[in-house]
């Protein structure tokens, strides 16, 4: 088989893995870099809330992969099936990559099937969701032929990206049909697995007045397991203290659903992954440093990374330079002090409604980190404008080039 070296290999091209490559090729433009993904195109997902209820075109989500890849580096248009780090190797179908150092940042996998009927009526029969390019049209479409009944949020049992998504819409939603007129006859219902609206303390009180003043039904520990859209009927597996899991139906005429997320399978069955406990599968590495905890020259950060904190673009920010920087004083041979740890930073900004967000901003053990000296507990225009208009040109201008 082929082999080829590379001072460092990125697996995936996605916000984290363009992010790093950015910042080592801007610091030292002669390193070989390799990035590894055979994805045709690149996506900014925090669009998808705005595109799955009208406020935006899903096309700016999109831009084509060699447009974002750094100059200098070699993409590798492969899909990775498998790791060998005490050899320093990637594996792909036709190739073998050996690297110095290597940075794995794949993203996660959706898990569909794992909701039995949800694959099939998927963007028909009032079933929808935001978690995908094409997903997230299909519900707009669904939302905007909405004549009222019943409208069911889901958020999923597992870790997922973005963990407010499923809340984003659902304002959204209830703002759409304040506007045509359809509020009235319709009952919206938030029907989640977890166990509180949200855990960071300041925006839970925020969001539970807001969804008492929009008249929001909500109900916990209630897990989406079975789909029939045809019938528009949804089960839910529900958790009861001390008795056993019961089955409950629901009928429904629109259902947004936040399906379970995990690692990617190449991840889970290989030597990277944490091997027991909640975050089994993900992958194993420091939750300071990102460095995986068996060996010395892999790194792993974004939403593969098994790190007790919310899993977005917003976190990506902080890690990368984390990885970068490390990487860079290692290959320059400094004498090697780590001066940046990751602090488990994540941040989510809520929809409201068209105009206003609640922008939470939070680290390890959910203690708020704002970045602006205002009080973002409370829904802002200023915030909106933030998350429409100015994060998406600096992902696109700033984040992807190594330079924020
Ligand atoms: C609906 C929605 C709303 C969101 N809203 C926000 C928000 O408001 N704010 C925020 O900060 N974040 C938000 N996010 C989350 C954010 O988009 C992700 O956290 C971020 O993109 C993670 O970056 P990543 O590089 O880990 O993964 P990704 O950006 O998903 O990239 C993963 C890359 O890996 C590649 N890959 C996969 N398998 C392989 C393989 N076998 N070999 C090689 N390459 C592979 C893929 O092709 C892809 O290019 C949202 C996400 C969604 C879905």
């Amino acid at each position: 088989m082929n082999t080829k070296h590379f001072d460092v290999v990125v697996v995936g091209a996605g916000t984290a893995g363009i992010t790093v490559a950015s910042m080592l090729l801007r610091e030292l433009k002669n390193i070989k870099v390799a990035i590894i993904d055979p994805a045709d195109t690149h996506y900014y997902q925090p669009l998808y809330t705005l595109v799955g209820a009208g406020a935006d075109d899903v096309k700016k989500t999109a831009r084509p992969m060699a447009s974002v890849i750094p100059k200098n580096a070699d993409w590798i248009k492969e899909p990775v099936i498998g790791f060998e780090p005490d050899n320093n190797r990637v594996i792909t179908n036709n190739s073998t990559y050996q690297y110095e150092y290597l940075v794995v940042a794949p993203g996660l996998q959706i898990d569909w099937d794992i909701i039995e009927g949800l694959k099939e009526t998927l963007g028909k029969n009032g079933v929808c969701s935001v978690y995908g390019y094409k997903q997230s049209e299909d519900t707009w479409n669904i939302l905007r032929n909405f004549k009222g009944g019943k409208a069911i949020f889901t958020a999923a049992w597992t870790p997922v990206k973005c963990g407010g998504a499923s809340q984003k819409i659902m304002y959204l939603t209830d703002a759409f049909l304040r506007k045509k007129n359809l509020r009235n006859n319709t009952d919206i219902q938030f029907i989640s697995s977890g166990t509180k609206i949200f855990a960071v303390p300041g925006f839970t009180e925020t969001l539970e007045k807001l969804i008492k003043e929009k008249d929001i039904g909500v109900r916990f520990k209630h897990d989406l397991i079975k789909v029939d859209g045809t019938n528009k009927k949804a089960w839910f597996r529900v958790h009861t203290p001390e008795k056993e899991d019961t089955i409950i139906e629901e009928n429904f005429d629109l259902l947004h659903v936040v399906p379970p997320q995990s690692a990617p399978d190449f991840i889970k069955n290989s030597p990277l992954a944490i091997n027991e406990g909640p975050l089994k599968g993900w992958m194993d590495v420091d939750k300071y440093t990102l460095k995986h905890v068996n060996y010395e020259n892999v790194y792993g950060l974004g939403d593969v990374a098994g790190l007790p904190t919310a899993k977005t673009g917003a976190a990506v920010r902080k890690q990368a330079p984390v990885v970068a920087e490390a990487i860079l004083s290692k290959i320059k041979k400094e004498s090697y002090i780590q001066k940046s740890l990751y602090n488990g930073y994540s941040a989510c900004p809520i929809v409201t409604d068209y105009h206003h967000v609640l922008l939470a901003e939070f680290g390890y053990n959910n203690e708020p980190m704002p970045s602006f000296p205002i009080d973002t507990t409370k829904p802002r225009f200023s915030m909106y404008l933030l998350k429409h208009y100015v994060l998406p040109w600096f992902y696109w201008n700033r984040m992807l080039k190594g330079k924020g």
